[in-house]
């Protein structure tokens, strides 16, 4: 047997390129600061953007829900797993999104790779962006349909291949709302517009939008004004919600679609009580407490305008993601590590995550950092500069 030897050869590979990934333990709550391999450091790479993960409301709707209903689903929803702690979750998401209904997977990524390939068959054409997130590119690979990769945010390029495709019995066009490693917005309002004169379904991932973007955190199709048009949003809880759950609303016939042919919301185990619990309260806090939105982008702008000024150009400021491009996957971990050694862990992104060339710090913000987390990231990021003759890229 040379099991060990081939795998082995392509760890080595992975190493030599400088894309091994390697587990870092979290021995504490995921806060701004958290206690990393025994050391505590400022975050700049949480997804728990409005700290709701751990907020005493949320945390208390998770352990009453326990006492009641245990830790366990007990199987698919289909089957005996619909607790009805879904019914209350599934009304509010459909109502923040403005949506006749809604459909809770147990993560994004499962409702990326249930409902795309439930969305679009063999005959139909999916057109999706260059730069969407890993578990859209999966979707259209589990999906029988012909998929198209559009440019990146490339509104001219969308509607050239859409006027090409007049053979496919439907069109699904799919976006990041937020791009999840480049933390621009999606020009949905193009993309609406395109969509209903080629006569196509739009999709958009709201994952880093929802609770985000938006009057009322919303997402971006909040953000862009598009509510009430026919617009599938996907989403999840993972993120600023601070839980686990991914989601799609959108008409009560889609709903009724995906529960009879999304797999992975067939086949696989509801969520814990205590997570459905949890994201219900969460939307609450997000929705009846604006002020950590504000908190958020006034925390994004300190951060952005700091980092200019000492000279580290982000490739968008438009969001809570501040990407800092650096180059090479080797150049990426180099500085990274450089960063924690100053006490301060952003991750490391690198190819096939981002395309070759373009390695990056993925820095996210959160709303709650406080003034003095923020100037020692800076001062980190001063230190790791000097020690290194890496520059900052000003692309
Ligand atoms: C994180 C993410 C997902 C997957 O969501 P999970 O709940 O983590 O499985 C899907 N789409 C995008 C754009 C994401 O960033």
């Amino acid at each position: 047997m040379d099991g060990e030897s081939w795998i082995g050869a392509e760890l080595d590979r992975l190493h030599r390129a400088g894309r091994r990934r390697f587990l870092r333990t979290v021995m504490s709550a995921p806060t701004g600061r958290v206690v990393l391999d025994g050391r505590e450091v400022i975050t700049l790479g949480s997804n728990n953007y409005l700290g709701l993960s751990t907020h005493p409301k949320v945390i208390e709707a998770a352990a009453n829900a326990v006492q009641v209903y245990g830790t366990g689903a007990s199987g698919s929803r289909l089957l005996t797993g619909n607790c009805q702690l879904y019914t209350n979750l599934e009304a509010k998401i459909a109502e923040v999104k403005g949506a006749e209904a809604a459909l809770v997977f147990s993560s994004g990524y499962l409702a990326n790779i249930g409902a795309i390939p439930a969305l679009a068959r063999d005959e139909d054409l999916i057109l999706s962006d260059a730069l969407n997130h890993a578990s859209i590119i999966d979707g259209c690979r589990l999906s029988k349909a012909k998929t198209q990769i559009y440019r990146h945010r490339d509104i001219d390029h969308l509607k050239f291949l859409l006027s090409q495709s007049a053979t496919f019995r439907r069109r699904l066009i799919v976006t990041d709302g937020v791009f999840s490693m480049d933390g621009n917005i999606a020009p949905l309002p193009e993309i609406y517009g395109l969509a209903e004169r080629f006569n196509a379904m739009v999709m958009v991932d709201e994952a880093h939008s929802f609770g985000v973007l938006g009057k009322t955190g919303g997402g971006t199709v909040e953000h862009f004004g598009l509510e009430n048009r026919d617009i599938i949003q996907m989403g999840t809880l993972s993120k600023a919600i601070g839980g686990l759950g991914g989601y799609v609303a959108g008409g009560r016939m889609l709903i009724g679609l995906l529960i009879n042919r999304a797999r992975s919301f067939i086949f696989s185990t509801g969520l814990p009580p205590a997570t459905l619990a949890a994201a219900s309260a969460a939307i609450d806090v997000m929705r009846s407490t604006p002020e950590l939105r504000r908190r958020l982008f006034s925390n994004i702008r300190q951060l952005a305008t700091a980092m200019s000024e000492a000279g580290f150009r982000c490739l968008s400021t438009e969001t809570q993601i501040l990407p800092l491009i650096l180059g090479s996957a080797k150049t990426t971990a180099k500085f990274a590590d450089m960063l924690l050694d100053h006490g301060v862990y952003a991750p490391a992104i690198r190819p096939p995550t981002v395309p070759e060339g373009t390695g990056r710090l993925r820095i996210s913000v959160m709303a709650t950092h406080t003034t003095a987390d923020l100037n020692a990231a800076i001062d980190a990021f001063n230190a790791a500069h000097l020690t290194d003759s890496c520059q900052s890229s000003s692309s």
